[in-house]
């Protein structure tokens, strides 16, 4: 689960994690209202306007209706609504978003953290995700900070570092001094990033993450150590050992069609082809995406209906599938274990028939128990539903279709 920039820093704090502090709001003058309130908490008289979606690369991005940029400064708190009324309500186009943009909901109004002092401000890199290979987390960090860090690793992968932390024992202080070392740091640098970073860790198991991206990390003009952006996944099935995570959820960021198939237990993913498709079980949806791929379409989506296809998931997935109207065909590919194909091909039939029309072409294949009599069902319901027994029919009558 992702979680917005605000969430996520709430979260830090409340491990000991230094950030850049800020207050949310949705409107024009209701930020005015909440910049007051930073200046009273924190004597900040100069701002950061932060649009809140869940993605980067919002600094760089920009507001279509108005030009504006998805992070501005805000020099006075009252240059703070003209500036909000640029962002909030607005699609924000980032590398991230894709074409379409996110419409932004929300702002955070937070402190100018880079104020002139003793030094300059500096930025650095640092994530925490899972080293899947060795079973260890992993601190990745670099003095390259605030920039793309994809581009870092290619031109100068020597620049990112890592630290493979031990998950039985947690993050060790010689740890921590060593990252603080690498990034060039002294005195109370120093001691602010290994305090910075033991925190940082130990949100990142304390919350179950998946994943935490510190982008930048900031030495401040006078060497505090803060989070200025923060992306922060939460681990799903982790979920349950959090419940008061639940309400950081925002359904508005997520695939509106993902969220229906969720309601159905059905897992499904949105992707852009024109064959839709509709699988049980994980490893035969890949296959028959990849069956859809040789056969000259593209996936339009992944749709593993689980152990339990029958006609009430069934008729659920069409639905789902046909809302996109990019997709020109549907393959059914069902492999009867536990289920029985003529129970599925029964199911199809109902489906097919409680939808009404169904205008492009519908393949179904259906191998396993029961798989003739689950063909002779649907060669007999007077549907328009192509059946097939072996993936080859199925990937010829896809191939014919999208001809
Ligand atoms: P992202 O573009 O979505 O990654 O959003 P960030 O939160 O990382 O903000 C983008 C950039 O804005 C950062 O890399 C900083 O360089 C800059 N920025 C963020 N907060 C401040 C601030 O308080 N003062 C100044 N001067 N720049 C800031
Ligand atoms: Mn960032």
């Amino acid at each position: 689960m992702n979680i917005h920039e605000y969430q996520a820093k709430n979260i830090l704090k409340s491990y000991g994690v230094a950030i850049q502090e800020g207050k949310v709001a949705k409107s024009p003058k209701g930020a005015v209202e909440e910049a007051k309130l930073l200046t009273k908490e924190t004597g900040t008289e100069w701002f950061v306007v932060k649009a809140q979606i869940h993605a980067g690369g919002r600094g760089k991005g920009t507001v279509k209706e108005t030009g504006s940029h998805g992070v501005v400064l805000a020099k006075g708190i009252d240059k703070i609504e003209e500036i909000v009324k640029g962002i909030v309500g607005g699609t924000l186009v980032t590398k991230q978003t894709g074409e379409d943009g996110k419409k932004v909901n929300k702002v955070l109004i937070a402190q100018d953290v880079y104020y002139p002092g003793d030094c300059e401000p500096e930025e650095y890199y640092m994530g925490v995700l899972l080293n899947r290979e060795t079973g260890r987390n992993v601190i990745m960090y670099s003095t390259e900070g605030g920039m793309d860090i994809e581009t870092v690793a290619e031109e100068t992968p020597h620049l990112i570092h890592k630290e493979e932390i031990d998950p039985k024992v947690g993050i060790q202080p010689f740890q921590a001094r060593k990252i603080a070392f690498n990034l060039g740091l002294e005195g109370k640098a120093f001691k602010e990033m290994t305090k910075f970073v033991t925190a940082l860790y130990n949100a990142y198991e304390g919350t179950d993450s998946s994943m935490f991206e510190i982008n930048p990390v900031l030495k401040t003009s006078d060497s505090r150590i803060i989070a200025v952006d923060a992306k922060v996944n939460i681990d799903d099935n982790a979920l349950y050992r959090h419940p008061d995570f639940k309400e950081l959820r925002d359904l508005s960021e997520e695939n509106s069609d993902e969220i229906e198939a969720g309601k159905h237990d059905l897992n499904f993913i949105k992707l852009d082809g024109n064959v839709g498709c509709m699988v049980n079980g994980a490893g035969l949806a890949m296959a028959t995406m990849d069956i859809i791929k040789l056969s000259g379409g593209d996936p339009a989506n992944f749709l593993d209906v689980g152990g339990a296809a029958n006609a009430v998931t069934v008729e659920a997935g069409f639905r789902i599938i046909l809302r996109d109207p990019n997709v020109k065909a549907i393959l059914l590919n069902i492999f009867g274990g536990i289920v029985r194909c003529d129970r599925v091909a029964a199911g199809v039939v109902e489906a097919y028939k409680s939808i009404g029309e169904i205008n492009i072409p519908v393949i179904v294949r259906l191998q396993g128990t029961n798989a003739v009599e689950g063909k002779e069902l649907i060669d007999n319901s007077g549907l328009k539903v192509h059946s097939a027994i072996t993936l080859q029919e199925a990937a010829d009558l896809v191939e014919k279709v999208m001809k």
